[in-house]
């Protein structure tokens, strides 16, 4: 079968006409063609193999472009990027590459299309499509790739103990790929990736954690935990997670697994949002669980300040794999902190106590909401219905209490320099003092978040404190 028709886009064309014009076979191949035959939407980035030197091409190619664009050449690889609208576009010769044992960059050499196949990581990834004119179109599939696309299978062309064991990194793209079309991974593929487990290390975090994204920005971002999970990765990369698995049990009671439940929460997550960082703090919840838990006598199993715990391992855990620790850190850490706030109080939904969760949380307390929702995994109906009713309430409060007190982002409504200006004071403690009494006030609605509630009740206070108003 010909698949010109995934080949309409004019820049095909011009690259076709630019190897054409230095003699050499262009060929797209990787995550466009594979994504085309899953008829998985347009991708944005085009990988070109020219037998031959992919620099030249791309040059040649930005030149025969009416916007002449700017080539990006990255020498030690070989490779050459440009832009074309939104679309990018990456050559490379075809090359043949060999691993040493010692090393793990490879020893390069000029190849054919077929060379450059056999490195590629999956059989599905290996796809290419010939620019050439006598064959424009023409699907070129030496390990029948066609096939495991459609039986959805993730299999390494060449052995796979080897594959794996040369970059490490593709047990995570093999994982990640299952996970983002919902494909199994081959069992011999599968047994090497437990096998060679170990040998992730030798990939820097930053390249781990761009898989863990793309694991979690899935829409069952548990097939890859469980995959994670199964071959032993998990335990290189987010140990904190595997200590959530098991149950104990104690003169007969038991708690739940929470890891299984934190697998639960982020699928349930990734249903209502796509912000990748309310995702990690779905998965990070509970991880303050395993070294919380304890057992008593008389209330069973207690995970006392988990949250708290679960908060400051956020940090360590980011530090770790190297993510940086900015804003999305400190949200994903409030977020696991404040995990419990909104559950003590669906059952009595008092307004102070909701001008508190929303003076506390922010303009995170939508977020913070949409967490608990997921946190929800019982299986008893019932239960599940009245949980999912409570909240309803919580939310329809917050609402409520935000249209009349507005205490989201709460701005004080004397402000210390009229303080300062009442009572005739220098920056003192008093100040202090009377805005932290205003402040309470509002939230414990014993005046109302306005101006002259609150000027008065900053007259009582300064009384109290032996202050002498300006009159
Ligand atoms: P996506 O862009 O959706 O993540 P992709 O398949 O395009 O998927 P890229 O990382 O863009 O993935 O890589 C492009 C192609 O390069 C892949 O399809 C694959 O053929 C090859 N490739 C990428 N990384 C590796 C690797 N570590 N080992 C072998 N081949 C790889
Ligand atoms: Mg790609």
């Amino acid at each position: 079968m010909n698949h010109k028709q995934a080949l309409k886009h004019p820049i095909f064309k011009i690259i076709s006409q630019s190897a054409e014009a230095l003699n050499i076979d262009s060929y797209v191949i990787g995550g466009f063609v594979r994504d085309y035959l899953l008829q998985r939407g347009n991708a944005k980035d085009i990988d070109i193999v020219a037998v031959g030197s992919g620099i030249s091409l791309a040059k040649q190619v930005a030149k025969n472009l009416p916007s002449q664009p700017a080539v990006q050449v990255f020498k030690t690889y070989g490779t050459a990027m440009l832009r074309y609208n939104d679309i990018e576009i990456e050559f490379v010769g075809a090359r043949k590459e060999s691993y040493s044992e010692h090393s793990r960059n490879p020893i390069v050499e000029n190849g054919t299309l077929k060379d450059d196949q056999n490195r590629r990581d999956f059989t599905i990834n290996a796809l290419a499509l010939s620019l050439k004119k006598e064959n424009y179109g023409e699907l070129l599939d030496p390990f029948n790739g066609l096939n495991d696309l459609d039986k959805g299978i993730i299999q390494t062309p060449l052995n796979p103990d080897i594959t794996y064991s040369d970059d490490p990194l593709r047990m995570m793209r093999a994982i990640r790929f299952a996970t983002q079309l919902n494909f199994k991974i081959e069992e011999n593929s599968l047994k090497a990736i437990a096998k060679n487990k170990d040998r992730i290390k030798i990939i820097t975090k930053e390249r781990i954690v761009v898989e863990l994204n793309k694991i979690l920005e899935s829409e069952t971002p548990s097939i890859g935990f469980l995959l994670l999970e199964k071959t032993g990765l998990l335990q290189y990369i987010l140990p904190e997670l595997v200590a959530l698995k098991g149950i104990d049990e104690v003169e007969g009671q038991r708690h739940k697994d929470n890891f299984y439940h934190t697998l639960e929460v982020v699928d349930n997550i990734s249903k209502t949002t796509d912000n990748l960082w309310l995702r990690w703090a779905a998965l990070l919840h509970d991880i303050g669980k395993a070294p919380t838990k304890k057992f008593h006598k008389k209330i069973g199993w207690t995970f006392h300040a988990h949250e708290f715990v679960g908060a400051k391992m956020v940090y360590r855990l980011f530090k770790r794999l190297k993510m940086p620790l900015n804003d999305k850190m400190k949200f994903v850490q409030k977020m696991v902190m404040m995990s419990s706030r909104p559950i003590v109080l669906a059952s009595d939904v008092t307004d102070s106590a909701v001008r508190r969760l929303v003076f506390d949380a922010g303009d995170h307390v939508d977020d913070l909401m949409t967490l608990c929702e997921a946190d929800i995994t019982t299986k008893n109906p019932r239960k599940f219905k009245k949980y999912h009713n409570n909240f309803k309430k919580v939310r329809d409060k917050i609402v409520e209490v935000e249209e009349r007190d507005h205490v989201r982002n709460f701005q004080p409504p004397i402000s210390g320099e009229e303080i300062m200006a009442a009572f005739n004071l220098k920056p003192s403690r008093e100040i202090g003092i009377i805005k932290e009494a205003i402040k309470e006030a509002i939230l414990e609605g014993d005046i109302p978040n306005e101006h002259n509630a609150a000027y008065d009740l900053m007259l009582k206070e300064g009384k109290k404190l032996g202050l002498k108003e300006m009159i």
